[in-house]
């Protein structure tokens, strides 16, 4: 397989376990690629918490000279796969090129804020800034382990998930939830991150003039969340892409592939993450 492209989860997958910044190492290694290829994060967080977390962090790494054509090769599908933003060099600003659409008729996001708000109150809180998601991040203190925000997390997609079919037993059909273990986000089905990939391929081909077989196996596909009910589960299936998992990983099933060392030792978080990065030519 010739990898023309890579798309990576951001929590958990470039990160440590608990942690919110990448590490240096992971950093470097995000910058060459994206010399060589275009470089996607695709995250629950919207455009601004991305920057100001995420990328700001990567920007600092970047020598000033290479800038702008780094971050021309460095986009983020946001808000779980409903946001897709390329960086537009005329105005050195992030830009958005599509949004997907919550389904009102089936429910609005202010009667399900309504509807969840109260309930999860006890271990999480419902954020505000997102476009098209509704997200709900567990309370945590600076020195909760992250295993007790972790069953935080558990616990509200276990509300949402009661709540929501209650309302109606095919929800599914128009909503995702997903539990990212740090939070519970609500995304239109047809803006989960799967989606997210067709996208982003299709942005490529449009924009850049590159070509993908069907279903764009050439890019690489990176997450941790890949348990039904993560909010990596339908980026990781395979419907678009090449998946790997640097987290959960069920044998039983064909995809998506773990991350094996030479001596056939699984790597996890961003030990994998970086291992796929150093070797995307060579797999
Ligand atoms: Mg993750």
């Amino acid at each position: 397989m010739k990898f023309k492209a890579v798309m990576m989860d951001f929590d958990g997958t470039i990160t440590e376990k608990g942690s919110i910044f990448p590490s240096k190492e992971m950093i470097n290694k995000i910058i060459e690629t994206a010399r060589k290829m275009p470089v996607a994060f695709c995250t629950g967080r919207q455009l601004e918490s991305f920057q100001r977390r995420g990328l700001g962090a990567i920007v600092k790494e970047i020598p000033p000279s290479e800038k702008k054509e780094i971050l021309e090769n460095i986009f983020l599908i946001g808000e779980n796969g409903s946001m897709g933003y390329f960086f537009d060099k005329k105005t050195g600003k992030y830009k958005e090129f599509y949004r997907a659409k919550w389904d009102d008729d089936f429910l609005t996001k202010r009667k399900l804020k309504k509807m969840i708000g109260e309930k999860i109150e006890e271990y999480g809180e419902v954020i505000n800034e997102h476009r098209v998601v509704l997200v709900m991040r567990a309370h945590r203190e600076d020195d909760s382990p992250i295993e007790e925000i972790y069953a935080k997390s558990k616990k509200m997609f276990e509300i949402c998930d009661e709540t929501l079919s209650d309302y109606n037993k095919n929800y599914e059909k128009y909503l995702h939830l997903g539990d990212s273990g740090i939070g519970v986000i609500i995304c239109p089905a047809k803006g989960d991150k799967d989606a997210g990939i067709e996208k982003f391929a299709k942005f490529l081909e449009k924009k850049r003039g590159m070509k993908f077989s069907k279903k764009f196996k050439e890019i690489m596909v990176i997450g941790d969340s890949a348990q039904k009910g993560g909010n990596d589960y339908y980026f990781l299936q395979g419907r678009f892409g090449t998946p790997f998992t640097v987290g959960h990983f069920d044998k039983t099933k064909p995809l998506p592939t773990p991350v094996l060392n030479s001596k056939n030792k699984r790597l996890l978080h961003s030990k994998g993450a970086i291992y796929l990065l150093e070797n995307i030519e060579n797999l």
